[in-house]
Parts: structure tokens; C-alpha cells; sequence
């Protein structure tokens, strides 16, 4: 059989713990034997980047701009434990966040779904796809401990030196706290042009939620920049696709999502998009179902599961006991930068083979072959429950048809 030939090189990340054993597993079992893999490699593993001190997550980050298709393994966020662990250097930040700070752009998470697991919310047919902000708001805002009594102000002067407005936030009686944050009109462009395009792309609905009666300015103007750029730029191309947009206050999108059937993207900012997306994930069934991609406002793809490096279960393997980790999410993180980088360079047999591989394994999971996370959610009579290689090698049985 002759392997499928890439172009342009796929940028990849490695990572930490028992997703980067999962990450050597498929690339083994289910990638090397059928792809002459072209990537560029980046070990973004957490020693990797104490030798580098974390240079190598910025050159990975600068990489997926250069070649606009990334795939990264989940990695470990250090804290004092951590520091302790792995006798660091000092406290890296977050590889995301590094990431995302230079890369910018909208986070868009969607679940893994089969007829076999049923969300707890009984109405969900379909996915829903959360899109959430990655700029700004409180994760880059300037907070404090307000000491005693006094004024607070906030103030803002022109580059040109002109103090444009000055006004009294609060006048503390007692102690308290207080809080500044901003966003960008740029950024907000780019959130919404990167979500009118993916529900072009994905050919779903569009709805954006956030608090414009209460916060006037602030979320009136995400609001109102979303509304300029649908009107001008994508209400024809939305009505000849067949989808719709709408904006609607957050507490009606809240309840509205739980009656719904699925089948949408949810535009959320920053925050609202953090926690949403966990709830959404946890309804659907599992943490380890689901798929998380950023998607920059220069059209730079970094793909990854939306879980972290599974710690507990890496510590059960070093112990040399049996793990049952699902590698579904990590597995569909490749297909997804597989299917676009064959879309970018025209490579129709690497899109179909992601889309082979999808499907087989989602094959092997409603023949009742899975990892212990799913056996326990899944509605059906047979399942045999598979340890975390076992089950990557069913999956290959399933795509060689020999299953
Ligand atoms: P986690 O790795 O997502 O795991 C939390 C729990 O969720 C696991 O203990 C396991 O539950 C379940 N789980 C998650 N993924 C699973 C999978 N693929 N298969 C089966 N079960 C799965 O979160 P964490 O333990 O809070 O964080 C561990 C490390 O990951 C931390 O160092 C953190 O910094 C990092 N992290 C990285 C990212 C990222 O790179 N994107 C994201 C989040 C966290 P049971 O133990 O009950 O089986
Ligand atoms: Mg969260």
C-alpha cells in the first residue's frame, strides 16, 4: 500500500503525562502506518520547556502562524506542586495561554456524539458547538484589594495626552474589591467574522448571547459589532446556505439551549465560553469526547482535545497498573488538522483518511468497544471495556476493515 504524501509540514506539539503517551500510540497505530507524516515537531512537554525556558512554546506558537495548521497534545500548567516535581526553574504560564496570546482568535469546542450516549439533557439530538472568545475581558483584566475607605476612579487619556473621561466607579465606606478590563473593537471583528465563517463552513446556525441591558457599553457594543458585520458582510451567504444568526440576551440563550435540539454554534464571550463550554461537555457525556480548535483572526488552525494531561490515570500507569484512558478527543484533534491541511494544500486522500479514521472510531465505540470513561455512560447491552492501547488497536482493526 502506498502512504499518503503531505506538502506542507502540520505543526506538532507534543505534551505531558498519559496524553503524550496516547499521542505516541496514535501516531504508531493509526497515522504512520497510512501517511508519510511531514510535521514539524515541537516538544512543548514540560522538561522540554524548562530547557528552553519556554522559548519552545513561543517558536511552536510563531510555527502554526507560519504554516496555518498546528495539533497539540494536552500539557501540563505548572503550579507549586509542579515547580516541586519537576524541580523547574520557575513557574511557566500556561502553554494555552502563551498560544493564544499570540495566535489571538475564537476557541470553538464540540462534543463527540453516538446514538449510544445520551446527553443528560434529553432534547440533545445534535452537538452544540461552543465558540468562545480567547481575548481579553477578566483574563487580562487589573483587579485589586480595596484596604479601607476611599474613591475609586477610573480614568482614560489619549495617546495624545488628553484626559478624555474621569468618573467615580464606587466610594468605599469599607473595605472591598475592584476590577478593570477592556477589549478590543479589532478583536471583537475577528471573533465575529471567525464565527459567521465557521457556521458557513459547518453549515449551522449562529447564536450569540451576552448582558446588553445591563452592561450598555461593554457587551452592547459586541453585540452591535456582531449585527454591523452579519448585516454587511455574511446576511446574503447566510440566506443562501440556509442558516440563520441571532443575537439574544444570555439568560434567554440559557434556557433556550437546554429546550433546543442541538445542531448549533454558541458564540460566547470570554468568560461566559469558559464556563458554558464545561457545562455543555459534561451534559453531553464526557470531558474526554471533546474537540477544541483555535481558529486565529489570520486564518491559523490549532487543533486539541479539550482535556488535560489525565494525571491520575499517568500515575496508575508509572505505578504499572492498567490504564483506560480515552483517546477519542487527542485522536479527533489529529483528524481535524489532517482534514485541514489536506483542504489547504488539495490533498483529497488525507481528508478522506481523516474521515476514515473518524469513523472508525466511532465504529469501534458503538460495537461496544471502549474505555472504561464511556462503558459507564453508554446505553447498550454488549460492551467490552478495553485498556487505553487495546483500544487504539481496535480502532486500527476497524479502518484495515479486519474487525
Ligand atoms: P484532566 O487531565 O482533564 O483530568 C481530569 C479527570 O477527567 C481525570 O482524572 C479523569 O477522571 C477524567 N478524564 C479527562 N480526560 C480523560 C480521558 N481522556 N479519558 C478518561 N478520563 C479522562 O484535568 P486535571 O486532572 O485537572 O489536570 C491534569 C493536568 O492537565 C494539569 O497539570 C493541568 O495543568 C493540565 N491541563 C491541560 C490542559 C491543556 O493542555 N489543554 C487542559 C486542562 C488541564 P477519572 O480520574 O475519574 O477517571
Ligand atoms: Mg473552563
Amino acid at each position: 500500500m502506498q502512504k499518503i504524501q503531505m506538502r506542507t509540514p502540520l505543526v506538532e506539539m507534543d505534551g505531558d503525562e498519559m496524553t503524550r503517551i496516547i499521542w505516541k500510540m496514535i501516531k504508531t497505530y493509526l497515522l504512520e502506518p497510512y501517511i508519510d507524516l511531514k510535521t514539524e515537531y515541537y516538544d512543548l512537554g514540560l522538561p522540554s520547556r524548562d530547557a528552553t525556558d519556554d522559548q519552545i512554546t513561543i517558536d511552536a506558537a510563531e510555527a502554526v502562524k507560519k504554516y496555518g495548521v498546528g495539533v497539540k497534545c494536552a500539557t501540563i500548567t505548572p503550579n507549586a506542586q509542579r515547580v516541586e516535581e519537576y524541580k523547574l526553574h520557575r513557574m511557566y504560564k500556561s502553554p494555552n495561554g502563551t498560544i493564544r496570546a499570540i495566535l489571538d482568535g475564537t476557541v470553538f469546542r464540540a462534543p463527540i456524539t453516538l446514538p449510544c450516549i445520551k446527553p443528560s439533557v434529553r432534547t440533545w439530538t445534535k452537538p452544540i458547538t461552543i465558540a468562545r472568545h480567547a481575548y481579553g475581558d477578566i483574563y487580562r483584566c487589573t483587579e485589586f484589594r480595596v484596604p479601607c475607605p476611599g474613591r475609586a476612579e477610573i480614568s482614560f487619556t489619549s495617546a495624545d495626552g488628553k484626559e478624555l473621561f474621569k468618573e467615580t466607579v464606587f466610594d468605599f465606606q469599607t473595605p472591598g474589591v475592584l476590577m478593570g478590563m477592556y477589549n478590543k473593537d479589532d478583536s471583537i471583528q475577528s471573533f465575529a467574522r471567525a464565527c459567521f465563517n465557521y457556521a458557513l463552513s459547518t453549515k449551522q446556525d449562529l447564536w450569540f448571547s451576552a448582558k446588553d441591558t445591563i452592561s450598555k457599553k461593554y457587551d452592547h457594543t459586541f453585540k452591535d459589532i456582531f449585527q454591523d458585520i452579519f448585516d454587511s458582510e455574511y446576511k446574503q451567504k447566510f440566506q443562501e446556505a440556509g442558516i440563520t444568526y441571532f443575537y439574544t440576551l444570555i439568560d434567554d440563550a440559557v434556557a433556550r439551549v437546554i429546550r433546543s435540539s442541538g445542531g448549533f454554534i454558541w458564540a460566547c464571550k470570554n468568560y461566559d465560553g469558559d464556563v458554558m463550554s464545561d457545562m455543555v461537555a459534561t451534559a453531553f457525556g464526557s470531558l474526554a469526547m471533546m474537540t477544541s480548535v483555535l481558529v486565529s483572526p489570520d486564518w491559523n488552525y490549532e487543533y486539541e482535545a479539550a482535556h488535560g494531561t489525565v494525571t491520575k490515570h499517568y500515575y496508575r500507569h508509572l505505578e504499572g497498573e492498567e490504564t483506560s484512558t480515552n483517546s477519542m478527543a487527542t485522536l479527533f484533534a489529529w483528524t481535524g488538522a489532517l482534514r485541514k491541511r489536506g483542504e489547504l494544500d488539495s490533498i483529497q486522500e488525507l481528508m478522506g483518511f481523516a474521515d476514515r479514521l473518524e469513523a472508525a472510531a466511532l465504529a469501534a465505540i458503538s460495537a461496544g468497544y471502549m474505555t472504561k470513561d464511556l462503558a459507564a455512560l453508554a446505553d447498550m447491552e454488549n460492551k467490552t471495556v478495553l485498556n487505553t492501547e487495546e483500544f487504539i488497536r481496535k480502532v486500527k482493526d476497524f479502518l484495515d476493515g479486519a474487525a
